[in-house]
């Protein structure tokens, strides 16, 4: 399946594309594999983003790819 090649390699490289909600605003962040990241200020905007209800991590919400965790079917860092 392509798409979890996709992911290998993003987890290898451990950029995550991320679209500020607010500003529309693209940026590929760099973030730790065995953490989540619940806040992210858009450089952009300086708005600061909080996951939505239900997600771990601001990469699951507003990024391309859910957090490291959740690809590993693990349950994430609540
Ligand atoms: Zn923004």
């Amino acid at each position: 399946m392509a798409w979890k090649r996709f992911l290998q390699l993003l987890k290898k490289e451990r950029f995550y594309p991320t679209s500020c909600p607010s500003c529309g605003h693209q940026k590929e962040e760099q973030m730790p594999t065995d953490a989540c990241q619940y806040f992210y200020q858009c450089q952009q905007c300086d708005v600061i983003l909080k996951p939505k209800p239900g997600d771990c991590c601001v990469f699951c919400s507003y990024g391309t790819v859910p957090c490291p965790p959740i690809q590993e079917d693990k349950s994430c860092c609540r």
